[in-house]
């Protein structure tokens, strides 16, 4: 076992924390020139193609560096929701191009994706088909070379912005988990339409929206993997999202866990710093014990994706730990400043952005269903993968 990253991780980690405070400051409601121009700085600073391969513009590292560098954003930019889309646009797009992708499709695509030029979104949810995605209505039914694409999609992260879309479709409708096709859709295409940007609690720099298709014709070499694997495709990127994704949230806890272990430092009351009283010091402990042990989860299940493990658990317990711990540490923070934690600032910002954690990338009710499935508990089988894909996912 190492506990360490590599020299270069190492440095990565440091100069993109650097970059992040310096460069990537912005307001926290979502504006969209101020959200292009840092995604293109973002782009030329090589984060967002940390696991492309350097042959389509990236840097062709792993799952631990990725996740060390969503840390250090999440760290060093107080716009957690910015770094948020970041996120969704490498684990759950530029991923799945990577793995599933043909030599064409990733030519076409991968460059501008890390470039920062393009903004990728994953389109999956739908208004009736949230945790329970295999009921999606979203149809896409092949005619000659092309597939009809209709239907609708909610929360769609962004979409406002997106250049391209990977987009989940029914393409054997009542098909469960073989009856899904993945494919990526150019904005623009005619029959894509995008709704307005929603009002969210947190997260408010990363512009959602819902998502339409109205006989959208998609060139079937478009289509990512083969058809009746969107499960698989879909599986892929959760993996890789639950993973590397939520490790923005422990930049954000280190930064949240700083500033109260400073505001208890300097804050009298009863003539002495509030932090000499046991209820707030025990509460700084009790944030530093569940961020640390949440990062090892997290870096245990990195590691695991980098080995080509195919487990699901580890990500999902990845993933629970660290939003039950940013959500936590939102509540603490607050807490800790008293009064001044309700005013507009860091510590009710870091419960608002924490919130959603709990629900996007599957909530945790469905992840502890899944852990629970395997433990060999639970409902229903886990549905298989893809005959295609058996042994890969
Ligand atoms: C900020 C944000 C960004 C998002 N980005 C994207 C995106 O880019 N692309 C995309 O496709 N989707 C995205 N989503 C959608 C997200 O994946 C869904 O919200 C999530 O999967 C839950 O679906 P739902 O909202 O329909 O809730 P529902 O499925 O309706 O669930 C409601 C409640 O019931 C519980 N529940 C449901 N079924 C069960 C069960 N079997 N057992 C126990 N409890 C259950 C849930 O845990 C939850 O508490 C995003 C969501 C948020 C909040």
């Amino acid at each position: 076992m190492n506990f360490e990253f590599d020299a270069q991780t190492e440095e990565m980690r440091e100069t993109i924390t650097d970059f992040a405070r310096e460069r990537l400051a912005g307001p926290e409601d979502f504006d969209p020139g101020e959200f292009r121009r840092r995604w293109r700085l973002v782009g030329e600073q090589g984060a967002l193609g940390t696991v492309v391969p350097g042959e389509y513009g990236g840097l062709g590292q792993g799952a631990v560096t990725a996740a060390a560098v969503m840390e250090a954003l999440g760290y060093g930019c107080t716009d957690t929701g910015f770094v948020f889309s970041l996120g969704a646009h490498v684990f759950a797009c530029l991923t799945p191009i990577v793995e599933f992708g043909t030599a064409e499709q990733k030519r076409q695509w991968l460059p501008p994706l890390c470039s920062g030029e393009y903004v990728a979104a994953h389109a999956i949810t739908e208004p009736e088909a949230g945790s329970d995605a295999l009921s999606m209505r979203t149809r896409a039914e092949r005619r000659g070379d092309v597939y009809v694409l209709n239907g609708g999609k909610s929360f769609t992260t962004n979409s406002p912005v997106a250049d391209v879309f990977v987009v989940q479709a029914a393409t054997r409708p009542g098909g469960g988990c073989f009856g899904l096709t993945s494919f990526v859709v150019e904005a623009g295409t005619p029959g894509l339409t995008v709704g307005r940007h929603y009002q969210k609690v947190g997260l408010r720099g990363s512009p959602t929206a819902d998502v339409r298709f109205d006989e959208c014709r998609v060139p079937a070499s478009q289509m990512l993997g083969p058809e009746g694997d969107g499960f698989g495709v879909f599986r892929t990127s959760m993996a890789w999202e639950r993973t590397c994704l939520f490790a923005l949230y422990l930049g954000v806890m280190r930064r949240v866990l700083e500033t109260s272990v400073a505001y208890a430092g300097e804050r009298q009351q009863f003539g002495s710093a509030i932090g000499g009283f046991q209820a707030v010091s025990h509460r700084v402990v009790d944030m530093a014990l569940r961020l640390e042990a949440a990062r090892l989860l997290l870096y245990r299940a990195a590691w695991g994706l980098d080995r080509g493990s195919t487990d699901e658990v580890m990500p999902a317990l990845a993933k629970l730990a660290v939003s039950e711990a940013a959500v936590q540490a939102g509540l603490d923070a607050v807490q800790i400043q008293g009064g001044l934690g309700i005013l507009h600032g860091q510590a009710e910002a870091a419960l608002r952005d924490a919130l959603p954690a709990r629900i996007f990338s599957g909530t945790n009710e469905i992840q502890k269903n899944n852990i629970a499935r395997a433990l060999g508990l639970g409902e229903k089988a886990r549905p298989q993968a893809h005959p295609s894909r058996r042994g890969k996912n």
